[in-house]
């Protein structure tokens, strides 16, 4: 039992340099977090030593009456954070989550109709090198030319038009609410079943600034990671009580084996930071760093950089930045900002001109940066930062300099040794 640092330099040097970058840059990638140390820790324990196949109190192995406890409590927080009737704790990610509700709600070859994944959609979606673009029949529905915003009367021509067994309403990219009634309302006109996918928004639904889609959907699943802060992983839940034995056989055996026992404990874990008032709070910032940073990039001094935002702004935790008219394409962007001390996406735009390896847009997120303490002052100076350092002509060592000021001055994991 000796420590990493003996057993394997080679590891403990890139724990360690991974620390001080995330220490020393701002992140800014809009599905990205710090879990808190309580997490890290659960992560880290003795908890992955276990294997628990099956579900609390009918397990297909013994020794598992800790880790029951640990399961139990994830599902009631689940269930009370997002006012479930159901929760399934154990998938290893979103896309295994994804699987597993596709599978119990449809049949290989049933149409599925998802947000197009160019318009902000995501792979598990109905991609078609993806298991749901392989197995299923998908179809898509996409945003308005002019608005950026999902178009609800084509999505409903659509759905007519294909008959889907599965409409998906969910998104990677996309920076404003959707309105579940009437995706509900449409599902039921062609007796679709209706699941949302709120990986990235889940942390503003669970703090009450997000409209919930769990009235609304037979099925809603979701990352823990993003938003919600906590560990890598996926969730599923749901009001529908008749659905939970199909979902809970399409997560074990269907798509996965023994659940990863640490990881639903620190899901656990952040379930009961994402109930408390000081999470709610984070959330706030974040969406409010995401509407400031939205305004101040399409401010008129800032538009000499060639900077817009779709849609003209935001109701979530991202921003997704136009550079159709800039001088600088989404990889340039992106490398730029880099330079500076910033890590964000480039991410296609809609009817993107460039090609998809270069870009016309950048996905800026605020999450992370709100969990390490930011208001609205400090994303301000984000957002002037960014404005300038988009610039054919920044001055990268200033801007450098100033993003180094704002990470000293919220230190990230103070104390924390990898
Ligand atoms: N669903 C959506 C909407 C996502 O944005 C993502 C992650 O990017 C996923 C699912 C997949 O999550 P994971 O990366 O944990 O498989």
């Amino acid at each position: 039992n000796k420590p990493l640092a003996e057993v394997d330099p080679e590891i403990a040097e890139v724990l360690e340099q991974e620390l001080n970058r995330q220490r020393h840059t701002l992140e800014m990638i809009a599905s990205e977090n710090f879990v808190p140390v309580s997490v890290l820790q659960s992560q880290g324990s003795v908890l992955t030593n276990k294997y628990a196949e099956g579900y609390p109190g009918r397990r297909y192995y013994g020794g598992c009456e800790y880790v029951d406890v640990a399961e139990s409590l994830a599902i009631e927080r689940a269930k009370s954070l997002f006012g479930a009737e159901y929760a399934n704790v154990q998938p290893h990610s979103g896309a295994t989550a994804n699987a597993a509700v596709l599978s119990a709600i449809a049949t290989p070859g049933d149409t599925i109709l998802g947000l197009e994944l160019a318009h902000g959609g995501h792979l598990t979606h109905g991609m078609k090198l993806n298991f749901s673009g392989k197995l299923y029949n998908a179809v898509s529905y996409g945003v308005n030319p002019e608005t950026f915003l999902v178009d609800m009367d084509a999505l409903r021509d659509k759905a007519k038009e294909t008959k889907p067994q599965v409409i998906i309403a969910g998104w990677s990219a996309y920076p404003r609410h959707l309105d579940f009634a009437a995706f509900r309302e449409i599902a039921d006109e062609v007796g679709a079943k209706l699941w949302v996918d709120m990986a990235h928004f889940a942390g503003l639904v669970a703090a009450g600034l997000h409209p919930s889609p769990v009235p609304h959907a037979d099925v809603v699943s979701t990352t823990v990671h993003k938003t919600i802060g906590g560990p890598r992983s996926g969730l599923i839940v749901s009001r529908d009580t008749e659905l939970a034995k199909k979902l809970n056989s399409n997560v074990f055996p269907g798509q996965q084996g023994g659940p990863l026992m640490h990881v639903i404990a620190a899901k656990a874990t952040a379930f009961k930071i994402a109930a408390s008032e000081e999470f709610k709070d984070r959330q706030a910032r974040t969406i409010s760093g995401a509407k400031l940073l939205a305004s101040r990039l399409t401010a008129d001094d800032s538009r000499a950089a060639g900077v817009d935002v779709l849609t003209g702004g935001t109701d979530v935790h991202l921003v997704l930045a136009d550079l159709r008219t800039s001088e600088l394409d989404g990889q340039q962007a992106e490398d730029r900002l880099h330079e500076v001390g910033i890590t964000v996406n480039r991410n296609a735009v809609p009817f993107d001109p460039r090609p998809p390896m270069v870009t016309s847009g950048l996905r800026i997120g605020t999450p992370a940066l709100a969990t390490r303490g930011f208001g609205d002052a400090e994303f301000a100076e984000v957002a002037d930062i960014i404005a300038l350092a988009l610039q054919p002509s920044a001055d990268v060592a200033a801007l450098r300099s100033r993003v180094e000021a704002l990470t000293e001055a919220f230190p990230l994991y103070p104390g924390l040794q990898q």
